[in-house]
């Protein structure tokens, strides 16, 4: 057989990593903060009507523009945003991706807050671009002025904030967001993958963006929406920011049958996310019991718990999993991350971590 060795690999890919967490058919899967909650009957029913519509021009390329998706995420985000100001991807991931295409690249470099979401270093690393990694204080916090700083000596082409942070589950203060674009001289993303399950009176970046041309708000429909098998993210910018992502996408990106999915999803975002509510009742229970267990969890504005005070992490991960509980090593010393799910998959994490036994 081949080796990856014996190919004429770009040689700033190899010896790289693919992601990889583990998709095990166990009965409780908690390891990638998905929504576990299926999609309501009648909104799936509403969806299915759209697709049908859908599927009977799939013959001809979709609206190249998705049109319609873009004014579903304008109204969904609100704050005054127009369809000029939307973009969307397969996915968050792939609209990350487009702005590193656009805007890092070979000789650039992306930035971020490590520990961090994990995919930012392979998109960055994926088109030629360099990661740099900053540092975080105590309990994954960073000021406004030790990122300034830590911004403005890197200088970067792209920095990403992840707020909340995965895996960490972090909150980030606007102040440091405003901090960091005016220490940059390149674009500023902040991640809002898990925004929705942040408190309620938690202002969003897009309060920011009027009048900043390089910060660009990205979401995703994989968590609070129930969506990520769908695979649809997207990201409110300047106009001209949208136009420039428009110069690296593929034509037709988004299949009618996406489109027609999200924009259907989007109309019944207030049943959808209904289960957002229920998902932080069983965050914040899993964070008491977690406590109660002797572990220490980080404070969490996501949708899942990194708990510290883990002496053995492979061996619980290993101990959990054949207790038929799936949750994710995150490579953090003493750390492991679970995903809030439903009552009873939260009881079944809870009940089979306890016997494992408590915290060292
Ligand atoms: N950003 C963050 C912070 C994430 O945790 C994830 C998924 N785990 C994504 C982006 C990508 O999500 P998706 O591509 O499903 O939208």
């Amino acid at each position: 057989m081949t080796s990856l060795d014996e190919l004429p690999l770009r040689d700033d890919l190899r010896g790289l990593t693919p992601y990889g967490a583990p998709q095990a058919p166990l009965p409780v899967a908690l390891n990638v903060n998905e929504n576990t909650h299926p999609v309501p009957e009648g909104v799936a029913r509403d969806i299915l009507d759209d697709i049908s519509v859908a599927l009977r021009e799939v013959n001809r390329y979709p609206d190249r523009e998705f049109t319609a998706l873009r004014e579903g995420f304008a109204r969904y985000l609100g704050h005054g945003l127009d369809r000029d100001q939307i973009w969307a991807g397969n996915g968050s991931n792939e609209v990350l991706q487009h702005i590193l295409q656009a805007f890092a690249g070979p000789g650039r470099t992306a930035f971020g807050f490590g520990p961090t979401y994990s995919m930012y270093p392979l998109l960055s690393q994926g088109t030629g671009a360099r990661w740099v990694a900053g540092a975080r204080g105590d309990d994954y916090r960073i000021s406004a002025a030790s990122a300034a700083e830590q911004v403005a000596r890197a200088d970067p082409d792209v920095v990403i904030l992840c707020a909340p942070n995965n895996p960490t589950g972090t909150p980030l203060g606007l102040d440091v967001v405003e901090a960091v674009y005016d220490a940059a001289r390149g674009v500023v993303i902040v991640d809002e993958a898990y925004q929705e399950f942040a408190p309620r009176t938690a202002p969003s970046a897009l309060t920011l963006l009027p009048g900043r041309p390089r910060l660009a708000i990205s979401r995703t429909m994989s968590k609070a929406f129930a969506f990520a098998g769908a695979r649809v993210g997207y990201l409110a910018a300047d106009p001209a920011f949208i136009d420039a992502l428009r110069l690296v996408r593929l034509p037709y990106h988004l299949s009618a049958l996406t489109q027609a999915a999200a924009t259907a999803a989007l109309r019944n975002s207030g049943t959808m996310l209904q289960m957002v509510d229920e998902i932080v009742v069983q965050r914040d229970r899993m964070s008491a019991a977690l406590s109660g267990l002797g572990y220490l969890p980080h404070e969490s504005w996501s949708n899942f718990v990194l708990f510290g005070g883990v002496s053995d992490p492979r061996g619980v991960w290993q101990a959990l999993y054949d207790r038929g509980v799936l949750i994710r090593d995150v490579g953090i010393p003493d750390h492991l991350r679970v995903t809030a799910g439903t009552e009873s998959e939260t009881t079944a994490f809870l009940d089979a971590l306890a016997s494992v036994g408590s915290a060292a």
